[in-house]
């Protein structure tokens, strides 16, 4: 890997970060808060939140058994995702690399920041080939994005590939494992001490079923998480966000639960899917959706908006013409779409 310094915008390594008042003073308690301009009344929503979010890296750090400073937290992965560009990547002259398909929002934020984004096709069957990917690398290729399980195909990438990758690249390998609560696959955050040049993606969007409150998590060293916080809003997540997740993270028998619900549901709905006159094939996954090559993907998803079930059409990204991505619902919502497709006449 290169040094930290090499991959780090100079202006962001030489950046003097903002420090806001509850930085200076880190006390819950005093006799007087005259800091930080709030307004004395309507407590609790009148104090700034802790822009660290301590507590709850303390809570989510024994779950992920990891320690609090490898932790990152955001507005969701999106707000680590882009962060990623800001830190790393200058503006016109350094480029990102990823796999294609795979989520949009690696590209949408390459795009933002003005950053070349180099995508590379999986294999047919979705598979990583790593050489392949690295061969798109240059001298200025700050970034490498990985997904697994993979957004849309489903798929885990295979430990072998990354780790080439990881052992071969010099710069900034990002794993998004937003989907690996439903995979069970050993996580990368375990590994941050063999590779200091890793960043692995989580979110409590999925498993945790709470995408409404937007809390992402980005697990690294300490010198990238220490550049994550020089650069993020001083108050990215809210007090309302942040009291959320603790209630929630005390619920991890019910996300258990969900999870085996969604995989069990999975299972149903794919096994249907095989037997419709309407899909071609069903491709393997490891995470809460799946994709389908259809007869017709566009009249097909058409069709089922009309019908009020509403699928994401992914026939053109790459490797995927004619196919649709289901997200597993409730055993309601799964019955609708069978229900529907088996009523479907080309
Ligand atoms: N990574 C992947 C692979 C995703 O599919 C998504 C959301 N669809 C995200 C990250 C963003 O998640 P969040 O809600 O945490 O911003």
């Amino acid at each position: 890997m290169k040094s930290l310094e090499q991959l780090v915008r100079p202006n962001i390594w030489s950046l003097s970060p903002y420090r806001c008042a509850r930085n200076e003073y880190e006390g819950k308690d005093a006799r007087a808060f005259l800091d930080a301009n709030e307004n004395p009344f309507n407590r609790p929503l009148n104090r700034y939140p802790d822009p660290l979010q301590r507590d709850l890296k303390e809570v989510i750090a024994q779950i992920k058994d990891v320690d609090p400073q490898n932790i990152f937290l955001g507005n969701g992965s999106d707000e680590a995702i882009d962060l990623c560009y800001r830190i790393f990547c200058i503006p016109g002259k350094d480029n990102a690399v990823s796999i294609a398909p795979s989520y949009g929002m690696y590209k949408v934020c390459a795009d933002i920041n003005n950053v070349e984004f180099r995508s590379v096709e999986l294999e047919e069957d979705f598979s990583l080939n790593a050489e392949n990917l690295l061969r798109a690398v240059s001298g200025t290729t700050k970034l490498i994005f990985l997904c697994t399980p993979n957004n849309p195909s489903g798929n885990c990438l295979a430990d072998e590939e990354i780790e080439k990758i990881l052992t071969n690249f010099d710069g900034i390998v990002i794993v998004d494992e937003a989907y690996n609560d439903f995979a069970f696959h050993e996580s990368y955050r375990h590994k941050l001490d063999v590779f200091p040049n890793l960043i692995v993606l989580n979110t409590m969007s999925k498993a945790w079923g709470c995408a409404a409150i937007r809390l992402g998590m980005a697990f690294a060293s300490k010198p990238i998480i220490d550049l994550f916080n020089k650069v993020k809003y001083p108050y990215n997540v809210n007090l309302l966000t942040q009291e959320k997740a603790l209630d929630m993270l005390k619920r991890a028998s019910d996300v258990e639960r969900w999870v085996n619900m969604i995989l069990s549901e999975r299972e149903t709905l794919m096994d249907a899917f095989n037997y419709l006159p309407c899909c071609e094939k069903v491709y393997p996954t490891d995470a809460n959706f799946f994709l389908a090559k259809m007869t017709d993907a566009t009249k097909i998803y058409d069709y089922l908006v009309n019908c009020s079930v509403i699928t994401r059409l992914r026939s053109n990204q790459p490797l995927c013409r004619n196919c649709i991505r289901i997200t597993i619902g409730t055993p309601e919502e799964n019955n609708a779409i069978l229900a529907a497709l088996r009523k479907y006449k080309d």
